[in-house]
């Protein structure tokens, strides 16, 4: 998989940068460590972005099996060649970036893993499959290849259901990038997310069990006020394209408010719950973007474009060959622009054809 990601249009990229310095490390309560603004923060600024110490395969191998091995024996052969793999990857960085590996907080006992095992799997950040099977073609045929890369700085984000930024990686530059889901002001902890941000609470206390801590954030605190939010969101999710077919050909006398009336509700909801980082409320954006523009509301499109864009003004897109630009600058060239209203394409094939770019 190595090829693919190296032969990248104009790989590898540099770090992206924040505009101004941003960030700096300090204690929280008097003990571990986080990351405090140092100035107020636009929402979707990059905040900082740094490539990782080393990035590992989160999949835990047992490479040399003797084949008679059960349970905790087999357990125990696992925890011994993950080890062995993370010493041999620690071994390969410069002295001082061993140092700085090492000095990571662990919070896994000796008998769950190795204590260099266990710095990756308190400090480490997914990488999405996904993200690498847009480069990597056969990425299919190793799904269960799932990796998680620890940072120097970027390991000491804490975790908050509410949190104000989110870590992506950046394929092009293979670096993680912080980016600020929402405004913050100076010299407020920044915080991310460990958890499926829309679980119900109890499912979001069992991962961070896992990490040895208890979250106290203003949804875990007021949980039934805030699972309640989680049901209701669970039931409007954005609609995939196939959905919305019958109201974007206007067929079965859908009111014109169908898409964006759940939406709007879905993204107060998800604001209420400080849930900007979540994959539903850019779902959500997107899905207004669509409907204004195959409604022809100039206006109203912009606005939500203007927000759906700088959320993610900091990421560098991964442009798909063939197809056309869903959130253009100038709404007359979205290629669903006033479609609802006009007696135009009649299939999914009229619209499918009009995704593609020449
Ligand atoms: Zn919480």
């Amino acid at each position: 998989m190595k090829f693919p990601i190296l032969t990248q249009p104009g790989f590898l990229h540099p770090v992206p940068e924040p505009r101004a310095p941003a960030l700096r490390v300090a204690t929280v309560e008097g003990k571990r460590l986080g990351l405090f603004t140092t100035r107020d923060i636009d929402a979707g600024e990059v905040i900082f972005a740094e490539r990782a110490l080393l990035i590992v395969s989160s999949v835990e191998w047992c490479m040399t099996f003797a084949g008679n091995e059960r349970g905790a024996e087999f357990r125990a052969h696992a925890i011994r060649d993950k080890e062995a793999v993370m010493k041999a990857l620690v071994k390969t960085l410069p002295h001082e970036k061993r140092a700085a590996y090492r000095a990571l907080p662990n919070v896994h006992p000796r008998d769950e893993c190795g204590p260099l095992w266990g710095v990756a799997r308190t400090n480490g950040s997914g990488i999405m499959p996904l993200l690498l099977a847009m480069v990597v073609p056969d990425m299919v045929e190793h799904e269960q290849l799932k990796f998680l890369g620890v940072c120097e700085t970027l390991s000491h984000l804490n975790h908050s259901c509410r949190p104000n930024a989110a870590l992506h990686f950046d394929l092009s530059s293979f670096a993680f990038m912080l980016h600020a889901v929402r405004s913050i002001p100076a010299g407020t902890e920044i915080t991310g997310s460990y958890t499926d941000l829309l679980a119900p609470t109890a499912a979001r206390q069992a991962i961070l069990a896992t990490f040895r801590f208890q979250c106290t954030c203003a949804s875990c605190v007021n949980s039934e006020t805030s699972d309640r939010r989680r049901r209701e969101l669970a039931k409007s999710p954005a609609l995939e394209q196939a959905a919305m077919l019958p109201w974007l050909l206007n067929k079965g006398n859908l009111p014109d408010d169908y898409l964006t009336k759940p939406s709007l509700r879905a993204l107060e909801l998800l604001r209420q719950e400080g849930a900007e980082a979540s994959k539903a409320y850019s779902m959500h954006l997107s899905q207004l973007c669509l409907a204004y523009a195959a409604l022809g509301d100039r206006e109203r499109y912009l606005d939500a474009r203007k927000r759906s864009v700088g959320l993610v003004q900091g990421i560098r897109p991964i442009k798909i060959e063939g197809f056309r630009d869903m959130a253009p600058a100038v709404p007359e060239m979205h290629p669903f622009w006033r479609v609802r209203m006009q007696a135009g394409p009649r299939s999914m094939q009229d619209l499918q054809a009009m995704l593609k770019s020449d």
